[in-house]
C-alpha cells in the first residue's frame, strides 16, 4: 500500500499535475466528491442492513435524512482539509523538483548550460548547423597574475557576451574550465562567421576589472559542421582540432575544420624550405 502510494505521488509530481493552485483545487474537489460518495453510500447501506434486521434504534427515514446529511458534511470537511494539505505538499515538492532539475542543467558560475545539458539539447536538435568550441586564450596567466577570483570574473564576462550573441535561437554552454561551446542553427557559413566573430569581438572589446586596472581577454574558436548523421563525437573532434590549429597559429582567431590544410600549407612549405 505504501509502495503504491509512493508510486502514485511520484507519478503526480512527474506529470506536473500539481503545478498550479487551480490543480490543487481540482484535486481537492475530486477527492471530496469520491470520499463523500463512498462515505454516504456506505452509511446508507449499513443503515439499510441494520433496519432490515430491526437493529436500527431509530426510523430509517430519520437515519437517511439526519445521518445522511451529517455524513456528507463531516466527510466533505475532513476530506477537503486532508486533500488540501496533501495537494499543497505535492505542489511544493513539484516546484522544488523542477527547480532542482533546472539548476542541475546549469553551470553554477556562468549560468549557461553545463556540458551534459548542452549535449542533451544538441542531441535533441535534428537541424544542421555549426558546432563551435571557444577557448579563452592564456587563461592560466590571468589566474596566475590576478588571482582565481578575477579568472572567475573573466568566465562570467565571457558567458554574458556569448549569451548575448547566441541566445535565443542558438545553443550555448560552458564545456568546463575556460571552454565554451555554441551550436549555430544555420547552414550558411557566412552566418556562422558573423556570429563567431561578433562573439569574439564583444569579448575582446570588454574590459574585465582586475585590481586597479582592467584586462583584455581574447578567445580562439574551432568550428565544425554538424550535418546529417555525423556523430557528435566526430563533430567534437573536428572542432577541437580546428581550435588547436587556431591556438597554434597565434590565438585570438577562429578556424573552420575545412581550413586546416590551407592554413598549414604555408607553414609546411616554410619548414620544407628550411630543410632543403
Ligand atoms: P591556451 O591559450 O592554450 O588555452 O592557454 P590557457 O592558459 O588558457 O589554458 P590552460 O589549459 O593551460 O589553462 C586553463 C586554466 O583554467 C587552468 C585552470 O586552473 C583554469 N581554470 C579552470 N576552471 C576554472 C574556473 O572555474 N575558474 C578559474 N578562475 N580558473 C579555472
Ligand atoms: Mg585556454
Ligand atoms: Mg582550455
Amino acid at each position: 500500500m505504501r509502495g503504491r502510494l509512493a508510486l502514485w505521488l511520484r507519478a503526480q509530481i512527474e506529470l506536473g499535475v500539481f503545478e498550479t493552485k487551480a490543480d490543487i483545487s481540482a484535486f481537492v474537489l475530486n477527492t471530496v466528491l469520491v470520499a463523500t460518495t463512498l462515505a454516504t453510500s456506505t452509511y446508507l447501506v449499513v443503515a439499510a442492513i441494520l433496519a432490515h434486521f430491526g437493529l436500527l434504534p431509530y426510523p430509517l427515514r430519520s437515519a437517511i435524512g439526519f445521518g445522511g446529511s451529517t455524513t456528507i458534511v463531516i466527510a466533505a470537511s475532513i476530506t477537503a482539509l486532508l486533500a488540501w494539505l496533501i495537494g499543497t505538499a505535492i505542489h511544493e515538492l513539484s516546484l522544488s523538483r523542477a527547480e532542482f532539475e533546472r539548476r542541475s542543467r546549469l553551470d553554477a558560475l556562468s549560468g549557461l548550460y553545463n556540458r551534459q545539458a548542452f549535449t542533451d539539447a544538441l542531441s535533441q536538435t535534428t537541424e544542421n548547423g555549426f558546432f563551435v568550441i571557444f577557448d579563452v586564450d592564456r587563461f592560466k596567466d590571468v589566474n596566475d597574475t590576478h588571482g582565481h577570483a578575477v579568472g572567475d570574473d573573466v568566465i562570467v564576462a565571457v558567458a554574458e557576451e556569448l549569451k548575448r550573441v547566441f541566445l535565443p535561437g542558438h545553443l550555448v554552454g560552458r564545456f568546463g574550465g575556460e571552454e565554451f561551446a555554441a551550436f549555430i542553427r544555420s547552414e550558411d557559413r557566412s552566418d556562422c562567421w558573423l556570429l563567431v566573430e561578433e562573439a569574439r569581438r564583444s569579448v575582446s572589446g570588454r574590459r574585465v576589472a582586475a585590481g586597479e586596472g582592467t584586462i583584455v581577454v581574447t578567445l580562439s574558436a574551432g568550428i565544425a559542421d554538424r550535418k546529417g548523421e555525423r556523430p557528435f563525437e566526430a563533430v567534437f573532434v573536428a572542432a577541437d582540432r580546428a581550435l588547436y590549429l587556431a591556438k597554434s597559429l597565434g590565438r585570438d582567431r577562429s578556424v573552420h575544420e575545412d581550413e586546416g590544410e590551407a592554413l598549414l600549407a604555408p607553414r609546411r612549405r616554410a619548414a620544407g624550405g628550411r630543410h632543403r
